[in-house]
């Protein structure tokens, strides 16, 4: 059912098993899969059923950092604030987290997740219906269609993305949510006090305030925030009242180790020899393989990377446009005729040369120095407004420098192509853009001196609030983040229906 707070006198009280906190990916996956077992579910969301300018406005604040400034729109473009959340802007690029991201890397952190990929695998077959793509061979050898790119490479592997619609949560589960006797949608409920009991142990409900500055009170067992990565740090450290340096933030950990995926363009190739062999898969966007759209892209073997001392990186290639491919010509016109008189090829005809640009994507370390903070200014409903500040470090770009010569390298040593190389690491972060990932800020931890929120997603010292979303990622991986927000939701509701039976 969906319920206007709009159109409520006001006064009225709400109560249910569990209150969702945010109608995004990760809050509507969690309300349905509750909602299917039964139980009351309350999704309380700040928007309505589509962008308004004084919703969204809430998401403004200050911006600082290595690829941010006061000239950037990256709190207010990166998110959107109605029912489906941002999920209203995504493209569907889905891709599990690799199992090394999990794992304790020294050159990477003092700190690893404290649950394995393995742990998340069948969340994630769950997880794949819901952004509507099929079950995927995702093993190297079998999965795709064509050749592979450096077949063999002892230092490259392919891999997939998986491409959704996309699917835009709020429009395509609107029905279903509408239709659900169990789940009750609050819209224009922005969730505004956090109230604990005075132990700070446990939560004993919410407040719910509509834009006129009305609230309304909500009762639950449990809660679950799925505002986002800023958002939901913003919310724990604006609730003051019982803990004076924010909910669950005894340790100073709240907001810090924030994420975004650097994408930046590393150089141009030239695969002379390979059109006809460029696997399909990763110079388009949308190959159908097996019911899947998929897009190949290379990432550096786990071995490596750890021999390297490499963050995680994916290698994606996209067309070069004609007026660039001139000054490769010469490089390449030379390049073949040494393969000719090597190999006794004939030469490589005019037209059948792949030119690419070398993209990559890229892990970032966490840095407790990168971190959502509070403004002093207020938002229209009297709330702190974030202050953001995102900083990369300069291993992050070396890191990411390193992984395209490795390409580079091994692209002229299996002679296959080359590659022109245009980054500098001492000058890469102007070059780079983000990828509005939002990633850390209440990352997972067994300890509460080092994370905020348990393996099971629950805050340390409260016996009742959950957190879901890319917030409670420890590591970034090089992965896009919504099939793994997704695929956790799943594990926290089947946690949740445990603690309600
Ligand atoms: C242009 C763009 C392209 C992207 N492409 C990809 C991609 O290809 N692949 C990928 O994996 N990811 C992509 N992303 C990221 C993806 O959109 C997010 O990872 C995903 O939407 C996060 O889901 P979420 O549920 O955690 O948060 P959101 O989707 O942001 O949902 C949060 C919800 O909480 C609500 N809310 C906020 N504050 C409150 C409050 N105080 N009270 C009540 N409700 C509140 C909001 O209104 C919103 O509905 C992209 C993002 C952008 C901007």
């Amino acid at each position: 059912m969906l319920i206007d707070l709009r159109q409520l006198a006001g006064g009225e009280e709400f109560d249910a098993d569990v209150c969702v906190v945010g109608a995004g990916a990760a809050g509507i996956s969690i309300a349905r899969e509750l909602g299917a077992t039964g139980h009351s579910v309350l999704l309380a969301e700040s928007g309505g059923m589509q962008y308004e300018l004084p919703t969204q406005a809430l998401y403004s604040g200050a911006e600082t950092g290595t690829l941010l400034s006061p000239k950037t729109q990256y709190l207010g473009t990166s998110r959107l604030r109605y029912l489906g959340g941002t999920t209203g802007h995504w493209n569907g690029w889905c891709r599990r987290l690799d199992p090394d991201d999990f794992s304790l890397r020294p050159w990477v952190d003092e700190v690893g997740w404290p649950i394995s990929r393995d742990d998340l695998e069948p969340f994630y077959e769950r997880a794949a219906p819901i952004v509507q793509i099929s079950a995927f061979d995702y093993d190297e050898e079998t999965a795709g269609v064509g050749p592979k790119l450096l077949p063999g490479d002892e230092v490259f592997e392919t891999s997939y993305f998986h491409l959704s619609p996309p699917t835009r949560f709020g429009t395509v589960y609107q029905d279903e949510l509408e239709r659900s006797d169990s789940i009750r949608v609050l819209l224009y409920a922005n969730v505004r006090v956090i109230d604990l009991d005075e132990q700070a142990s446990h939560v004993s409900g919410l407040e719910v305030v509509r834009l006129d500055g009305v609230s309304f009170p909500i009762r639950a067992r449990h809660f679950v925030l799925a505002t986002g990565a800023i958002e939901n740090a913003r919310l724990l450290l604006a609730n003051t009242d019982v803990q004076p340096n924010g909910i669950g933030n005894d340790w100073d950990q709240v907001g810090r180790y924030f994420m975004d995926h650097p994408f930046l363009e590393m150089g141009y190739m030239a695969l002379p020899y390979w059109r006809h062999l460029l696997p399909r898969n990763y110079a388009k966007a949308y190959v159908k393989s097996r019911g899947n759209s998929i897009h190949g892209i290379l990432r550096v073997r786990a071995a490596v990377q750890s021999r390297e001392r490499l963050l995680n990186a994916l290698i994606i290639f996209r067309p070069l446009p004609n007026a660039t491919r001139r000054p490769l010509a010469t490089a390449v016109a030379k390049f073949t005729a040494g393969q000719h008189a090597l190999r006794g090829e004939a030469l490589a005809k005019p037209g059948s040369t792949y030119y690419g640009r070398v993209m990559v994507h890229g892990e970032q370390t966490p840095n407790p120095e990168s971190r959502v903070h509070l403004a002093d200014e207020v938002d229209g409903l009297g709330m702190r407004k974030t202050r953001l500040d995102w900083r990369l470090r300069d291993r992050d770009a070396r890191s990411l420098v390193e992984t395209a010569k490795l390409f580079a390298r091994r692209l002229g040593l299996h002679g296959h192509g080359r590659m022109r190389f245009t980054a500098k690491e001492h000058d890469l972060w102007p070059r780079a853009d983000w990828s509005w990932h939002h990633i850390g800020t209440t990352r997972m931890h067994d300890d509460p001196r080092r994370g905020v929120v348990n393996a099971d997603c629950r805050l340390h010292g409260i016996d009742n609030l959950f957190v879901a979303g890319s917030s409670v990622f420890t590591t970034a991986g090089a992965s896009n983040p919504t099939f793994t927000i997704v695929a956790l939701a799943l594990r926290l509701s089947d946690h949740l229906k445990k603690l309600l039976a």
